[in-house]
């Protein structure tokens, strides 16, 4: 019996509650957070990016910050991702950028994310770079797609957005999304959603995530598998082969400090590996998801712990 979903929704409701984040927050990086985030500041995130390429390793670069609801802060977030274009054109690191919409306010003022969102677009063209759109929790997939659309509407082609296997309708959305020739990285989603929505079962997920990916390759799309499971990474280097699909027309992609060995092994075999590097001071609900993404990390926090 797969134990798994319900470890992941015991994790993700303990982490809400705002005792338990509040005296995370308190004991700070030593719960091991620096395990999945490349330090609190700019400077030390780029320092890591740059290690990661010198391993051949491509990186997508995370401003950590999520679930914001006021509007200086939101500008505070575009601020810190349009520093984070400089800094990345400054030093010449091989990086994109990757954002949450509700870093920029979309849960209490749409017009304002727009705005933010197009402000960081525009920047990254004027710097040769592309902005990833995350994407969280059902609330938010509608206005997400919307928006990525509209950009894209508006000409913006050096943007991209992601598709979660374990929602039912992510077969329908990307319809919509091969005719606009869409940039997708595709997961298997992190959130705690009911099962009217998402699958409740891994084997349901992973075999809708191979669905999709095939799907999207087959339409010509460029795409970026994001997973660190080795039986979908097998079969998707298999299809690849199969199809007679280039290398250079789609990426795997993985998170910093998860399966560290296996992105320097694809990098070695010629695949396009891109590390998805987060950073900043606000790293709490990012740690908890990858705490509850596996047992084995609840270990890890307490084994910190004892180290005091
Ligand atoms: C680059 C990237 C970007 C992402 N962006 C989003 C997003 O925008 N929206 C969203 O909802 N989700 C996002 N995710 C998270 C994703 O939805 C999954 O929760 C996460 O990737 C775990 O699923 P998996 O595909 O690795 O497979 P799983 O079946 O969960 O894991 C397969 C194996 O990978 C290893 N593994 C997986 N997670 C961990 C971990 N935390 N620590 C240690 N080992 C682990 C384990 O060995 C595990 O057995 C992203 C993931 C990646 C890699």
């Amino acid at each position: 019996m797969d134990l798994t979903p319900l470890y992941r929704k015991i994790v993700l409701s303990v982490a809400a509650n705002r005792a338990v984040s509040a005296a995370a927050q308190r004991v700070g990086m030593k719960l091991g957070a620096s395990r999945f985030v490349a330090g609190e500041t700019l400077d030390q995130a780029l320092e890591t990016v740059r290690d990661l390429n010198r391993r051949g390793i491509l990186v997508t670069m995370d401003q950590l910050g999520e679930g914001v609801h006021e509007e200086s802060v939101a500008r505070e977030m575009c601020q810190a991702y349009l520093d984070l274009l400089d800094g990345i054109a400054r030093t010449g690191v091989n990086a994109n950028v990757s954002l949450k919409l509700t870093q920029m306010g979309l849960s209490f003022n749409r017009q304002l994310t727009d705005e933010i969102l197009l402000t960081i677009v525009r920047k990254a063209a004027a710097c040769g770079n592309f902005v990833r759109i995350d994407m969280e929790d059902t609330p938010y997939t509608d206005a997400t797609l919307e928006i990525y659309r509209n950009l894209r509407e508006m000409g913006y082609d050096n943007v991209g957005t992601v598709i979660q296997s374990y929602l039912y309708r992510t077969k329908q959305d990307i319809q919509d999304l091969i005719k606009m020739n869409a940039n997708l990285r595709i997961v298997k989603g992190a959130y705690k959603e009911p099962p009217n929505l998402a699958f409740p079962k891994k084997v349901d997920v992973d075999e809708n995530y191979k669905q999709v990916v095939a799907t999207l390759m087959e339409n010509g799309l460029y795409t970026a598998a994001a997973t660190h499971d080795e039986k979908i990474i097998d079969w998707l280097k298999q299809f690849a082969d199969e199809k007679q699909i280039d290398k250079s027309r789609f990426e795997i992609q993985m998170l910093f400090g998860v399966r560290t060995s296996l992105q320097e092994e694809l990098a070695r075999q010629g695949y396009k590996v891109r590390c998805y590097v987060p950073f900043g001071r606000m790293w709490y609900p990012y740690f908890t998801r990858r705490i509850a993404e596996r047992p084995g990390n609840f270990w890890f926090i307490v084994k910190n712990l004892m180290k005091g």
